[in-house]
């Protein structure tokens, strides 16, 4: 970046003509704030500007770009890959926070659009009562978490048992580039049409999305619309073997037999009961009663959790949890018992449901997983394999642990795994670190307040963050040996290195037509 104009240009006073002063944000707090993820804090942003609309988007990225400087686009500030952490002084941020609008809802054509600042909880409560919803439907992040990010990182969780990641679900974009000029794909680019259609030529909605926000800013999602699921089952499983849970998680996966399939060790899992009062959360209840119907339905799911209440998960060792949504009862009765054949087959102990089910009635709950339960620093890493490969995966990943222990022990470094599928063919292996270490302005600014009161929290400790981050590197590395891909690449994961250099030319040569001066989110994805 030492090419772009210096940090006390006049660029400031030009993007506040654009979005009015009082979205332009130059204090330092504010710079420190936006331009830090979950993960890292580094240098601060020039300035932070917020658009209201995607011509004020489209002013921002033109003036800035035409001066010489870095913009990057942030979304709801989710992420811990560095996405958005600007990689040189000088940058300009724009956060999206203010253009959230549900654009349109289209029940005839079966499509919703939506402005990209717009969260997914905020979209999920806008087709409520529709009876429609969108294939991917979120990340538990989504009470703050976008679309835009969602597509920019590529997500998973809800609907990806059945429909995959966050990309597979969206059928057109708008896409501001370097030099102000608003791109839109798939259908909607045909003049006289709608974005009712993800193909016409090439696919440039693919082309622009998992960019982590190399290549554009996305202003406008499109996403498909479906008939909402009714009839829900919801099934947990103890195995006592990681290779029975992994093994019996591919098993529903390959026959696509749940909505969500997600598992935990016995760590993570601890970490999680120690963090959530399942039976006493009354928040937790209510999303449970409010979402079985009636109200008879109502007191007999909240007496059964409430009676369930916590102990039965105190000789759980890896457990499974498992959504199933059909259109009909006996279509999920079906699947329900077809998934029980599999608990079997594995050596599965069926558990209470309670994890499955109070998750899915509160999709978008606050984000105060993002700290520890006793606010310790969290991280957490993830490759997405076949499944052939996880059983080998998991077992190279627990072999670096190994390695590491010492210095995990002496740092009070504790790491766990969340296991999910996608689709029919694909294994998210997501190991997860713990360690007492000071958090940060957007840990203070994400968690619920009184979650955080109660927080005993810990001082800076440098040498355990630095231990974390010499692992968590290693095991992208190791990562990237075992031919893993990802989500969220950002300034993290190896993408350059990892694919053929062939793909690298044409993706730079693609960066170098949307973005020739190299001033959109440098870095990201590994492009100057
Ligand atoms: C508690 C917690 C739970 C989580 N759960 C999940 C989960 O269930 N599944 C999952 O996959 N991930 C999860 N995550 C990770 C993260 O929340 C997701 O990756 C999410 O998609 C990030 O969205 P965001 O809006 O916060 O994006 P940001 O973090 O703001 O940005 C992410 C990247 O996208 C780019 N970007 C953002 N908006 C745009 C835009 N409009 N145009 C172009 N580029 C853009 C940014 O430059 C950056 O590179 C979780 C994180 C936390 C803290």
């Amino acid at each position: 970046m030492t090419a772009h104009a210096p940090p006390e240009s006049e660029l400031p006073n030009a993007l506040a003509t654009i979005v009015g002063p009082q979205f332009l944000l130059t204090d330092a707090q504010s710079c420190s704030f936006y331009a830090q993820d979950v993960f890292t804090k580094d240098l601060p942003a020039l300035a932070v500007a917020q658009p209201a609309d995607t011509g004020e988007l489209a002013a921002l990225v033109k003036t800035t770009v035409a001066a010489g400087h870095a913009v990057i686009p942030r979304g709801g500030g989710m992420s811990y890959t560095s996405g958005y952490v600007p990689a040189g002084a000088g940058a300009v941020i724009i956060d999206m926070s203010r253009m959230d609008r549900v654009v349109e809802i289209n029940a005839e054509d079966m499509y919703v659009t939506v402005e990209c600042g717009c969260t997914w909880k905020a979209l999920h409560e806008a087709l409520q009562g529709t009876g429609l919803r969108t294939p991917y439907w979120g990340t538990l992040s989504g009470s703050k978490a976008t679309v835009g990010g969602g597509l920019s990182q590529n997500s998973v969780f809800w609907g990806s048992g059945q429909y995959g990641s966050a990309v597979d679900s969206v059928i057109g974009l708008e896409v501001v580039l370097a030099d102000g000029s608003i791109v839109k794909t798939g259908s909607g680019a045909q003049r006289n049409s709608t974005p009712f259609f993800r193909h016409f030529g090439p696919d440039l909605t693919g082309l622009f999305t998992c960019d982590t926000g190399a290549l554009g800013f996305k202003a406008v999602a499109t996403l498909r619309l479906i008939p909402e699921l009714p009839a829900r089952r919801f099934l947990a499983f103890d195995f006592k073997t990681a290779a029975d849970a992994l093994a019996a998680m591919s098993a529903v996966g390959r026959r696509g037999l749940a909505m969500e399939c997600f598992g935990f060790d016995p760590f993570l899992q601890a970490q999680r009961m120690k963090r959530e009062s399942l039976a006493k959360d009354v928040k937790a209840l209510a999303g449970v009663m409010k979402s079985a119907g009636s109200v008879l339905g109502a007191l007999k799911e909240g007496a059964r959790i409430a009676a369930a209440g916590r102990g039965y998960m105190d000789d759980v060792d890896y457990s499974v949890q498992i959504i199933i949504e059909e259109r009909n009862e006996a279509a999920a009765a079906a699947l329900a018992a077809e998934v029980r054949v599999v608990g079997e087959q594995f050596n599965g102990r069926e558990i209470e449901n309670s994890i499955p089910k109070i998750t899915r009635a509160n999709p978008f709950g606050p984000v105060n997983n993002m700290l520890g339960p006793q606010g310790e620093r969290w991280v957490p890493i993830h490759g997405l394999f076949p499944h052939s490969k996880i059983r080998a995966a998991y077992e190279a990943v627990e072999a670096l642990f190994a390695r590491h222990r010492a210095a995990m022990d002496s740092y009070d470094i504790g790491v766990g795994y969340l296991f999910a599928t996608v689709s029919t063919n694909c294994f998210v292996l997501e190991p997860v670190f713990f360690w007492p270490d000071a958090m940060t302005e957007i840990h203070q600014r994400s968690l619920e307040p009184d979650h955080l009161a109660r927080l005993q929290g810990f001082p800076e400790h440098l040498e355990a963050r630095a231990a974390v981050t010499k692992i968590r590197d290693e095991m992208t590395a190791l990562f990237t040996e075992l031919g893993a891909v990802h989500l969220q690449i950002g300034k993290h994961y190896q993408y350059r290195e990892g694919i053929r250099p062939e793909n690298w030319q044409l993706i730079q040569a693609i960066k170098a037509a949307v973005d020739p001066r190299g001033c959109i989110n440098p870095q990201s994805l590994g492009l100057e």
